[in-house]
C-alpha cells in the first residue's frame, strides 16, 4: 500500500525541472530588539548571531535574517520564499533588494498554504527589477527551542504549485487509508468485542485527528487557528494517540505474560505526555518551556517503557508481544531515520521527510491492523480448542453425551441409533483393577471407529456406555458388525469382551425425538441384556 503512494508521488517529484531553487540553510538569529524597524536591522547583519548555536536563540520576539542572497525574480517566473512549520503566534516577513528598497511580504498567522497540504509558511517574493538580497523574518511568541525557521528554501511558484498538489492527493490517500481501517475494526469490534479492536480504533482516530490538523485541514472551519494552536492540537492527538497505542498493547498482549507493574510502568510517562500536551492546548504560554521539556521526555520514556515492556513479555514467552514487537520495529526503524535526518540535516524536506511523520503513523496503523487479525486468529483458534475440548470425553476423544446428542439430532433423513454397553464390566474393574479397565475402554473406543461407517457419530454416553449413529439405509447390520468385532478383538490380560447392543430406526430432529430414540435403544439394550448378554436387541421408536 504504501508502496503503491509512493509510486504515485515519486515520480512527479523527480520530474526534471528544479523543485528546489536555493537551500537557504540556518538563519542569522536576533532575539529581541522588539521596536526595531525592519528596513534598519535587515542591513546590520554584525548584531545577529551567525553562529552553529543560532538555534539557541528565541524570545518573545525573534529574528531571522537570510542575507548574502542574488536572487532574480522574473513576473513570468515567480519565486516563493518558504520554510517548515514551527509554533510562533505570527510571523512577518521582509526582503531586501538590491537597490536599497526594502519590501513588507506580509504576515503569516496560520501558516497554512492550502488544506490538506503540510502545513509551510510562504511568501511570494517581490518581482520588482531587482534582485532580492535579504530575506528578514520577524517572529513573535516563538515556542521553539531548535531554532528558528531552520529549514528554509527558495523555490519556484510552478514547482511549489506542483509539491502541494503531490502532498494534497497523498495526504487524501493516506486519511483515506486510516479512515478505512479506523471504519472497518470499529465494525469488527461491534461484532467481537475485544478491548485491544477498540483500543486500535482509538488509536487510529487519534493519527487521522495528528495528520489532519497537521495537513491543516481544520482551517477551512477555524480560518483564524494559529500554527501554534495547530501545533498544540497535533501534539495533544500525539500524546492520546501514544495512550491509545499502550492500552491496545496492554490488551493485546496476553494478560499472564504481561509484566505485574505494567500499568504502573506505563502510566507514569503516559500522564506526564498526555498532561504537559493539554496544559498546552488549554494555555499555550504558561511555562511553555518547561511543558515542552515534559511532552518530549514524557513521549520518549512512554515510548521507553512501551519497548521494555514488550520485550519483558517475550521474554515470559508471550508470542503475541513477538508480534508486537516485530509490528513496533517498522514505524521506530522509520522514526529513528526520520529523526537522525532532523537532527543533522539543515536541506529542506524532500516530501517523503516532511510528511514522515504522517507516513509513519499510517504505516503503524496497517501494521496493527494485521496484529489485529493475527490476535483474532489465535483467539479463535483457543475458542475452538475450548469448545473442543467441552465436546469430547478426555479419556476416549468421542464425543461426550451431550454433544453426541446435539449431533444426532443435525439432519431429518431417517437414522439408526446404536446404543451399547460391556457386559460385566465391574467385574473386569474388580478382577483386573481399573487402570486395565480404562485401557478396556480405550481400546473399544478405538474399535468403535474403526468398526462405525465413515459419515457416523460416535459418542460415549457415560462410563461403559457408547451409541452410534448413522444412516438408516446405510447401516444394516451395524450391531453385528461390532458385536462380532468386539468378540473377536484381543484385550489386555487376555480379557474376553462382549457387548450388549441395543438398536432403533428413528428421525431425530428436536430433544424430544432424541430423548424417545435414545429411550427406545436404551429399553432394547435392556432387552439384550436380559437376552443374555452379548447380543443385539431392534426396536422400534413408538413416536417416530
Ligand atoms: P452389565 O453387564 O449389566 O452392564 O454389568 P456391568 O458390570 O457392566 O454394570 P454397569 O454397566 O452398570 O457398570 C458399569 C461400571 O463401569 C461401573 C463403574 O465402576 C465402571 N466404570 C464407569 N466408568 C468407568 C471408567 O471410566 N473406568 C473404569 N475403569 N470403570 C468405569
Ligand atoms: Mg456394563
Amino acid at each position: 500500500m504504501l508502496l503503491a503512494v509512493a509510486a504515485i508521488a515519486f515520480p512527479a517529484v523527480a520530474a526534471p525541472a528544479p523543485t528546489i531553487e536555493i537551500a537557504l540553510g540556518r538563519p542569522c538569529a536576533l532575539a529581541g530588539a522588539a521596536n526595531e524597524r525592519p528596513e534598519k536591522l535587515i542591513g546590520q547583519r554584525a548584531r545577529f548571531d551567525c553562529s552553529i548555536d543560532a538555534d539557541d536563540v528565541y524570545g518573545p520576539v525573534t529574528w531571522g535574517l537570510f542575507d548574502g542572497l542574488n536572487v532574480a525574480v522574473k513576473p513570468d517566473h515567480p519565486l516563493l520564499f518558504r520554510h517548515g512549520p514551527h509554533p510562533f503566534q505570527s510571523q512577518r516577513a521582509f526582503a531586501r533588494l538590491a537597490d536599497g528598497r526594502v519590501i513588507d511580504l506580509g504576515k503569516s498567522v496560520t501558516g497554512g498554504t492550502m488544506a490538506l497540504s503540510s502545513a509551510v509558511v510562504s511568501y511570494d517574493l517581490p518581482a520588482l527589477g531587482s534582485p532580492v538580497t535579504a530575506v528578514l523574518i520577524r517572529e513573535e511568541g516563538m515556542q521553539h527551542q531548535r531554532g528558528i525557521a531552520t529549514e528554509a528554501f527558495i523555490i519556484s511558484g510552478a514547482a511549489a504549485a506542483r509539491i502541494d498538489g503531490q502532498l494534497v492527493l497523498l495526504f487524501a490517500v493516506l486519511a483515506g487509508i486510516v479512515f478505512a481501517l479506523l471504519f472497518f475494526n470499529a465494525a469488527l469490534y461491534a461484532t467481537l468485542r475485544y478491548r485491544f479492536i477498540l483500543a486500535n480504533c482509538a488509536a487510529n482516530a487519534a493519527i487521522l485527528l495528528i495528520s489532519l490538523t497537521w495537513a491543516g485541514s481544520l482551517l477551512p472551519f477555524m480560518p483564524n487557528l494559529a500554527l501554534i494552536d495547530q501545533i498544540s492540537v497535533m501534539q495533544f492527538g500525539i500524546s492520546v494517540h501514544l495512550a491509545f497505542s499502550v492500552l491496545f498493547m496492554l490488551s493485546f498482549i496476553e494478560r499472564e505474560h504481561l509484566h505485574r507493574w505494567a500499568k504502573w510502568i506505563i502510566l507514569p510517562p503516559i500522564a506526564l505526555g498526555c498532561t504537559a500536551a493539554a496544559m498546552r492546548l488549554v494555555d499555550v504560554q504558561f511555562q511553555w518551556e518547561r511543558v515542552d521539556v515534559a511532552f518530549y521526555v514524557g513521549l520518549a520514556a512512554a515510548n521507553l517503557a512501551k519497548l521494555y515492556l514488550g520485550i519483558d513479555a517475550m521474554r515470559r514467552g508471550s508470542r503475541a508481544a513477538r508480534i508486537f514487537l516485530m509490528f513496533l520495529m517498522v514505524p521506530t526503524l522509520l522514526g529513528l531515520v526520520r529523526l537522525v535526518w532532523g537532527v543533522t540535516s539543515n536541506e529542506p524536506a524532500h516530501i517523503f521527510v516532511a510528511i514522515s511523520p504522517t507516513l509513519i503513523m499510517v504505516a503503524s496503523a496497517l501494521l496493527d491492523s494485521l496484529a489485529v487479525s493475527w490476535r483474532i486468529s489465535v483467539l479463535r483458534d483457543e475458542r475452538n480448542q475450548a469448545f473442543e475440548m467441552a465436546e469430547t470425553d478426555l479419556m476416549t476423544g468421542l464425543y461426550n453425551h451431550r454433544a453426541f446428542a446435539a449431533r444426532a439430532m443435525i439432519g431429518d433423513h431417517p437414522k439408526q441409533l446404536v446404543v451399547l454397553d460391556i457386559d460385566r464390566f465391574k467385574a473386569i474393574n474388580d478382577n483386573f483393577g481399573h487402570q486395565v479397565g480404562d485401557a478396556v475402554i480405550i481400546q473399544l473406543a478405538d474399535l468403535l471407529r474403526a468398526t462405525a461407517p465413515a459419515d457416523a457419530v460416535v459418542g460415549r454416553l457415560g462410563g461403559d456406555e457408547f451409541a452410534i449413529l448413522t444412516r438408516a439405509n446405510v447401516s444394516s447390520g451395524v450391531g453385528e458388525a461390532i458385536r462380532h468385532a468386539v468378540a473377536a478383538a484381543a484385550f489386555p490380560q487376555e480379557i474376553s469382551v462382549s457387548v450388549s447392543i441395543g438398536t432403533t430406526l428413528a428421525s431425530i430432529g428436536s430433544e424430544q425425538q432424541w430423548s424417545d430414540a435414545y429411550g427406545a435403544a436404551d429399553g432394547a439394550l435392556f432387552q439384550a441384556k436380559r437376552g443374555g448378554r452379548n447380543q443385539v436387541s431392534e426396536v422400534a421408536v413408538a413416536a417416530a
